[in-house]
């Protein structure tokens, strides 16, 4: 039996990663619970429902708020950056779902690693941000990393058996997101609400808005690179606006090995589950393959998507870079999702904190950290000159 702690019970990943643990409760345990501030109702359900015996939340404030909500609590709840710490490390949780957002799972992240724990990764933006380090770091402590963003799971499912030295190239698949046939004159006007519109996937703000800006697909290039050892110009991103191939590998022989499923997140989040598992059902529909009349791939629109053509670059070049393109768009993306700068706003202020950024190493944490706050520290001041 896995015993699992959830960073981001209340997400969209954490609540879908609990559907599959509580139809399967001779496979997976919850030791521990943890979340935000922004649905301390929800978390305190999951409690009722899962019982775990460590809870986390980001302050007392929170805990305090969250310990009104139980009633006749048995689990010790703990807060802070030390709490959290002691939340990832504690000796009872084996698999850790790392579902946070942003640089925020970074370091969670790695004191998984440290103590031997096995991640199921849908946090992208800590391979994004720290790739390097955290490849050394899984080395070092023999903990995995098992992807579950969707493209990535597809790609580990397509290598599985096969020796990396047979890959030509990876294949990235994506839907195009929201603005996929809009043209590029009316993108001045595209609202919050139609960016948070995405036609395939319902997920967390964050991502929602990086996939319409396909900043998304720009991440995940970045994380295929560290999770799969491959460099940056052997990865190719492919628009496939069905969202039934997940991804695919070429090998060096010719041929194409893909991964279809339902457009549902609980397909590559049971995979990782359940890895190295996979004799169980799920709950997900069969495909019916008859029934899709055509699959389309074409290359993705490098002009109305700059932020992708970007990532391409800066998976190419130091590494520093990333860290800084990542800032930049949180920044950039929350200012949008507050309604505090307009839609093509996101791309100039990325574009303008790369254009600045100082090559820097990045060694360990301590680095990363600082190239992320200088580079948000950039990011902010675009944001404040927009109001100028
Ligand atoms: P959501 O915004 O839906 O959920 C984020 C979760 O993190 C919430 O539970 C939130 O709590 C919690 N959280 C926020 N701050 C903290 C904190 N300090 N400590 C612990 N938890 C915290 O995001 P998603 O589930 O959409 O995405 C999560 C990650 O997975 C992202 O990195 C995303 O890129 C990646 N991903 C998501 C996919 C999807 O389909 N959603 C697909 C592939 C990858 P609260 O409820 O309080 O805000």
């Amino acid at each position: 039996m896995k015993k699992i702690s959830i960073l981001g019970s209340t997400g969209s990943i954490g609540t879908q990663s609990l559907e599959i643990i509580k139809l399967n409760p001779e496979k997976f345990h919850v030791i521990g619970l943890s979340s935000g501030k922004n649905n301390l109702p929800l978390l305190a359900q999951q409690i009722t429902e899962f019982n775990p015996q460590l809870v986390c939340v980001p302050d007392k404030d929170a805990k305090d708020r969250l310990l009104n909500l139980v009633k006749d609590y048995n689990f010790e709840i703990l807060y802070d950056e030390n709490g959290l710490k002691e939340f990832v490390t504690n000796q009872y949780t084996d698999t850790i779902i790392s579902a946070m957002v942003g640089i925020s799972g970074l370091k969670p992240n790695i004191w998984a690693i440290e103590t031997q724990k096995n991640i199921c990764l849908a946090n992208k933006e800590t391979m994004v941000v720290g790739g390097s380090l955290i490849n050394d770091l899984l080395d070092k402590y023999h903990s995995q990393i098992i992807p579950l963003d969707s493209e990535h799971s597809a790609i580990f499912q397509c290598l599985r058996g096969r020796n990396p030295k047979s890959i030509h190239k990876l294949i990235l698949t994506g839907s195009g997101g929201p603005f996929l046939n809009k043209a590029l004159a009316d993108f001045k006007n595209i609202s919050l609400d139609e960016a948070l519109n995405h036609p395939k996937w319902k997920m967390g703000p964050k991502i929602t808005i990086d996939s319409s800006t396909l900043m998304n697909k720009g991440l995940e290039i970045i994380e295929a690179k560290w999770l799969f050892k491959i460099p940056a110009n052997q990865i190719e991103v492919i628009i496939h606006p069905e969202s039934i191939m997940h991804s695919a590998v070429e090998f060096i022989d010719g041929s194409i090995i893909a991964q279809f499923g339902k457009t549902t997140m609980l397909g590559p989040i049971h995979y990782s589950l359940f890895y190295p598992d996979n004799n169980y059902p799920s709950s997900i529909e069969y495909i019916d393959l008859s029934s899709i009349a055509h699959l389309n791939f074409f290359k993705p629109d490098l002009t109305k998507f700059p932020l992708l053509k970007l990532a391409m670059d800066i998976a190419c070049s130091d590494e520093s870079y990333a860290c800084a393109f990542n800032a930049a768009n949180e920044i950039a993306n929350e200012a949008f999702l507050n309604q505090k700068i307009q839609y093509l706003d996101i791309a100039k202020i990325i574009q303008k904190t790369i254009a600045n950024h100082k090559v820097q190493p990045l060694t360990n944490l301590e680095a990363i950290l600082e190239v992320d706050r200088i580079s948000r520290k950039m990011a902010c001041e675009s944001i404040n000159k927009i109001f100028v």
